[in-house]
């Protein structure tokens, strides 16, 4: 029987190699529905090479120009209660949750609900809400399947292992374009050097993410949350080549590790067909030619968005909710050119002190939480100058 698979931001950069891979694996996989969240244009195009039974987009304003332009028979949903509506009517087995931000954790939680497990490659799920979300999917019965390269490696190790032998989880950060560039100079980063990942080619605000080492911050939470393994187990280690994706160290003193070119189609693909594994696309070939493996001890002063989210962590309740949204807030006020990248942390830290922390959260406290970073971003941080 054919896997169904929902996938949700189909055209960024996820959903474009989940869909070449269910593409590659046409045997194996049924694309039941897609979502977008603006780029009407793609996603027509993906509507009418796959024929999915629906497709979602978040934008409300593009509705009538997809159902203009694709084939009747395939369902049209729009805004945020479309999407949601999208995840919990189709029958699917996965859903691959690709959006980008806060915004991906209410589908999250309507997979789960809906009895799908979720491919997650919405980190943010789990850095707003993992405590919720792992519950959830625990008492719904389904598997959250790590999408992120260095969590699917860190899953990769583990297959077969007893967790009460980690002794720490190794997780490997590329350090970003800035990794050798003199602290001193770094409030002059512009937005274009910023978007210039050595490694990885990714959407902008998982570049700027990767940039700041939030990203790796926000990896450290979820390893947190999908392993049960606490802050102070997981260790943080820069790794320019981003070829070694993550480590399980183990109480006996082994190490494990997985590596591979930096490809995200071999995580995705592992997520759709686990516990198996299928012929893949990934060429490896080129990985032994001049491999040079560093490793170094990152610098909390050179990236402290990377304390922020170790102290968030430590902090829990809805502290990790305010950091994101104020993070995601920060992020995009940098790419319009408002704010400079050394204010970046400065601002989001700011955000998270003034921030009445609740310690056991519902999901409505999270949403409340985020709500309640956004504004304040907006009417205190910014205007009051930074
Ligand atoms: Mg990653």
């Amino acid at each position: 029987m054919k896997k169904r698979i929902i996938i949700l931001g189909s055209t960024g950069s996820i959903g474009k190699n989940a869909l070449k891979i269910v593409n590659h694996l046409k045997d194996e996989f049924e694309l039941v529905a897609i979502a977008a969240n603006s780029n009407v244009k793609d996603l027509i195009e993906q509507i009418n090479t796959f024929k999915p039974e629906g497709a979602g987009i978040f934008d409300e304003r593009h509705h009538k120009n997809l159902s203009e332009n694709v084939n009747s028979k395939c369902r049209i949903f729009s805004g945020q209660r479309g999407i949601r509506a999208l995840v919990r009517e189709h029958e699917a087995d996965i859903v691959v949750n690709s959006i980008v931000g806060a915004a991906g954790l209410l589908p999250t939680l309507d997979s789960i609900e809906s009895g799908k497990s979720v491919a997650l490659a919405n980190k943010e799920s789990l850095v707003v809400a993992g405590k919720l979300v792992m519950a959830e999917a625990k008492k719904n019965n389904v598997e959250i399947l790590p999408v992120d390269s260095e969590h699917s490696a860190i899953w990769q190790c583990l297959i077969g292992e007893n967790y009460s032998n980690i002794k720490n989880i190794i997780l490997t950060a590329s350090g970003g374009p800035f990794l050798k560039r003199n602290i001193d100079t770094y409030e002059s980063i512009t937005v274009e050097e910023a978007l210039d990942h050595p490694n990885w080619d990714m959407g902008n605000k998982i570049t700027i993410d990767s940039a700041t080492l939030m990203n790796k911050g926000f990896e450290f939470i979820e390893t947190h949350w999908l392993f049960g393994i606490p802050g102070d187990r997981i260790k943080i280690m820069i790794h320019p080549q981003s070829i070694v994706h993550s480590m399980v160290e183990f109480n006996d003193g082994s190490i494990k590790a997985q590596i591979g070119i930096p490809d995200m189609r071999i995580p995705i693909q592992f997520a759709l067909t686990y516990p198996e594994r299928k012929k893949g696309t990934v060429d490896n070939r080129s990985l032994f030619n001049s491999m040079q493996l560093e490793f170094e001890q990152p610098d909390l002063e050179q990236y402290p968005c990377l304390r922020l989210a170790i102290q968030a962590l430590k902090v829990s309740g809805t502290a990790p909710a305010v950091l994101n949204a104020a993070n995601e807030m920060a992020v995009n006020a940098f790419l319009r050119k408002e704010i400079k990248f050394t204010e970046i942390p400065v601002l989001i830290e700011r955000t998270v002190k003034n921030h009445d922390v609740i310690d056991d959260p519902i999901l409505e406290d999270y949403l409340e939480a985020d709500r309640w970073a956004r504004d304040y971003f907006k009417n205190e941080v910014v205007r009051n100058g930074n």
